[in-house]
Order: C-alpha cells, then structure tokens, then sequence
C-alpha cells in the first residue's frame, strides 16, 4: 500500500492476515483448550475465532480456536476479553468431562 502525502510518497507493509496467520501466532493450538492442530488431523478443526462476535477482524480480535471450543464460545457466554472467555470454556470443559467421565467413559472401556 502506497499513501502520498505532501509529494512523498510512503510504502507501508501492511500485513496480511489469514487463518493461517492467525493460526502461526497462537502456535496451531487453540487458546482455549490447547487442542494441538499441527498436524493434518488436528488442523483440520481448526478455525479463527472471534473474542468479541462485534469486534471486527481486527488481528487483535482474533484466536486460534478448535471447532469444539468454537462451539463452546457461540453466543451463549459472555465475552468480555481473551482472559474471561478462556475462564469460562474451561469451566464449560470441566462440566463436559465430568458428564464423560460419568457416562460415556464406562461404554468404552
Ligand atoms: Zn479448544
């Protein structure tokens, strides 16, 4: 991008951000349960979350989330920041297990 002010002529690199920019910054793992997406399988679930749904795409709105926690994180919890929405899938997270542990874990073991 060139911008022209006063007769000078200014380059500014303007970063493109793409899923997978956004993806190399959070290290391919998702910020709210550290599902590992660096391989083929786990990239596949994988996708760009947004903390505040109006936030825009700004890059400062945007992590790395895995399908599941994408779930987690719709529209039914409040998402006040990065810190607060982990705060609250973890606590999600920790309900999920516990029902796992209780129901699902006896039918595969
Ligand atoms: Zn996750």
């Amino acid at each position: 991008m060139e911008i022209e002010a006063d007769g000078i002529e200014v380059k500014v690199d303007k970063v493109k951000w793409t899923a997978e920019t956004i993806f190399k910054r959070d290290g391919f793992k998702c910020v709210y349960c550290c599902f590992d997406g660096s391989t083929f399988e786990g990239w596949r679930f994988l996708v760009v979350d947004h903390i505040n749904p109006h936030g825009g795409d700004d890059p400062s709105n945007l992590v790395t989330s895995c399908s599941y926690c994408n779930l987690l994180t719709g529209d039914n919890i409040c998402r006040e920041g990065l810190c607060e929405t982990q705060v609250v899938v973890q606590k999600l997270l920790a309900a999920k297990r516990k029902y796992w542990e209780e129901n699902i874990k006896p039918l595969v073991t």
